[in-house]
């Protein structure tokens, strides 16, 4: 999986189609930024969708490597993955938040995973298992302050709460975080941001006055990290930052914040070729070749992540110049009108990096693509080889 490769972040080897070159060397320092900025709260790193497209384990060891002690899933089995490929307890806390009826609570608390939990019926069946493993459960509960999606909702808070410390004093579990998760922390000022504050302080007032005493609070997540000091509390749980991606591209770039995009996109140019004018490019002739041209195939699709809403849109590098998709990319592949320009068969075509070349970033992607630049990251596919180098763990 891990090749030591310190020779540069878009160095096609000989013979690849296309690859996700992981810098991290810039993930680590990526972690080191975002510490300065939290000095009184410890550090999550989120690892959930195979590390926003980067790759689970080799992220998660190299912020074990950087000192990190919390890794964060959505799902049990992301979770349970990291521990499989020998994570373990001593070496740091997994939270994992998205549960779903049948657990897996029970090999969950065998793995001593921290369970985050959103409603009663969750706490019931995590119950069972821990009477049935006797393992005792480590539990974040978490508040709905306005997100309007996972956690408790304020009128069930003090039923869930009052449950929760009547197990704990049975010695069933711990209740050892109380959590939140913003709306709109990527966008400054909007109100809701104080509102979840304020309902956030009111819960773990709640929690407090019914006896429990939880190590950890947390409500932060990237953009909050970075723009909202007040709301770190004891931990702040970073994804899109950490991979040095900007969750907030109104605000500021990554270099804004002192961050190193992590991944590098590109393929080979698998054909040069000249084209007459009037000439239709690609599925539904969305692009007419405007005169005599010549256009060049580059070997990625949607079904490598490259959003189909990028058609006539998307942009790439190759040998220093700036292209545009012409017409709709396909699942394999798409095509780029080079203007009479003639790249060899082969060259790289860089679609993002981390901008050091000069070339686009996953932030220009989202833009031609009307999205984000988490689900630009996150849905490279698994047909493009990942290439890792800069680790710290060796
Ligand atoms: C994904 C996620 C995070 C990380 O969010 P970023 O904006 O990528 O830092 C934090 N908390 C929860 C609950 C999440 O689902």
């Amino acid at each position: 999986m891990t090749t030591a490769n310190t020779t540069g972040t878009t160095m096609l080897a000989e013979g690849v189609r296309a690859e996700a070159a992981i810098d991290l060397a810039a993930l680590n320092s990526n972690l080191a930024a975002l510490r300065e900025r939290t000095p009184s709260a410890d550090l999550m790193a989120v690892v959930k969708a195979d590390g926003y497209g980067h790759g689970a384990l080799p992220c998660a060891l190299e912020a074990l490597a950087a000192g990190v002690r919390w890794i964060g899933t959505a799902t049990p089995d992301e979770a349970l993955a990291l521990r499989a490929a020998g994570i373990g307890p001593e070496q740091a806390r997994i939270l994992c938040w998205l549960w779903t009826p049948g657990g897996p609570w029970a090999r969950a608390l065998r793995d001593r995973l921290d369970i985050s939990i959103s409603g009663q019926w969750a706490l019931d069946e995590l119950l069972a298992a821990v009477r049935e493993t006797g393992v005792p459960a480590r539990v974040h509960l978490k508040a709905d302050t306005g997100l309007g999606r996972n956690g408790c909702q304020p009128r069930d808070w003090p039923d869930l709460v009052d449950a929760a410390r009547r197990a704990e004093a049975a010695g069933e579990l711990r209740v050892v975080g109380i959590w939140s998760h913003f709306a709109c922390a990527d966008e400054p000022g909007h109100p809701s941001i104080q509102a979840q504050l304020d309902a956030f302080a009111v819960a773990l007032a709640y929690a407090e006055r019914a006896g429990l005493r939880p190590e950890v609070r947390h409500i932060a997540n990237s953009p909050a990290t970075l723009l909202l000091p007040g709301s770190h509390y004891d931990l702040v749980r970073t994804g899109l930052a950490m991979y040095g991606v900007s969750p907030v591209p109104e605000v500021g770039t990554p270099a804004d914040f002192g961050l190193r995009p992590v991944m590098s996109l590109s393929a080979r140019l698998a054909l040069v070729k000249q084209l007459p004018g009037g000439h239709g490019v690609s599925y539904g002739h969305k692009y007419i070749t405007p005169g005599e041209t010549t256009v060049g195939l580059v070997p990625l699709g949607y079904a490598d992540g490259i959003p189909r809403h990028a058609s006539s849109a998307g942009p790439v590098q190759i040998a220093g110049k700036w292209y545009t998709v012409a017409g709709r990319v396909a699942m394999d592949q798409f095509v780029v009108d080079l203007g009479g320009d003639t790249p060899a068969v082969g060259e790289e075509v860089l679609l993002f990096g981390n901008g050091e070349r000069g070339e686009p970033t996953a932030e220009d992607w989202a833009r031609a693509s009307d999205t984000i630049a988490y689900e630009i990251v996150t849905r490279i596919g698994a047909r493009v080889p990942r290439r890792y180098f800069g680790a710290s763990h060796g």
